[in-house]
């Protein structure tokens, strides 16, 4: 992709995920918070410290929503990279609430950061699950030299959590655990998590102009 220069030139149409606009917070010390609405496989920064997060399974072979948004614009690299992750039980390479890290391949950004959210309807505490998907996948790119991160909205899919209580339980994970990365964005695909993920942010962070 081009320069920051080429960039500044392009119309409105252009199609990527503009990491310097949308809505800006301060999260926590020199990390801001950025909220975007769109596709999270165009999002990157500098394709050397940026990553995105995968909403993925257990098998982490792929699958639908935004898993397999990003395996298809990854493409097979990724798909091999996974099926090399050693299960660490029968057909488990990433448990639910842990994080594993790939390169990004035919993505523009550096790297990915796989991990798996809870079903709201499953037993247990989903709120310290999700919490703990955050929070691994934060403490994951920060070991992995990642300054940039863009997460989807983990478990908001097919998972079922609700959008207002998983903005929630996101922004304070990341509150308590974004300290040494730079910028953490959201690119959140359809109007009503934008709008969760909006109002959670203006009620707890204080904005930055840009
Ligand atoms: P989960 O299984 O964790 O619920 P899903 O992929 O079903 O994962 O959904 C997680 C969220 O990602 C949902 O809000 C879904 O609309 C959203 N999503 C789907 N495709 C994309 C995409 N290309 N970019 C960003 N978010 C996406």
């Amino acid at each position: 992709h081009g320069s920051e220069a080429e960039k500044e030139s392009d119309d409105e149409e252009e199609e990527e995920v503009e990491s310097r606009v949308g809505e800006w917070f301060r999260l926590s010390g020199t990390c801001s918070l950025v909220l975007h609405r769109g596709d999270i496989t165009k999002w990157y920064k500098d394709g050397k410290t940026d990553a995105v997060v995968n909403a993925a399974n257990e098998r982490m072979l792929g699958g639908g929503g935004v898993d397999g948004a990003i395996h298809r614009a990854a493409g097979k690299g990724l798909f091999d990279a996974c099926f090399k992750v050693p299960e660490v039980s029968r057909g488990v390479r990433c448990p639910v609430g842990s994080a594993v890290i790939t390169p990004g391949f035919n993505l523009p950004v550096s790297q990915v950061i796989h991990t798996v959210g809870p079903m709201y309807y499953s037993e247990g505490d989903p709120a310290s699950v999700l919490a703990k998907a955050y929070k691994n996948s934060a403490s994951l790119a920060v070991k992995s030299g990642v300054k940039y991160i863009a997460f989807p909205a983990i478990s908001c899919g097919v998972y079922g959590y609700p959008y207002d209580e998983a903005a929630e339980v996101s922004i304070k994970a990341l509150q308590d655990s974004a300290g040494q990365l730079s910028e953490v964005h959201f690119v959140l695909f359809e109007a009503d998590t934008y709008s969760a993920w909006l109002a959670e942010a203006e009620e707890k962070l204080e904005r930055l102009s840009t």
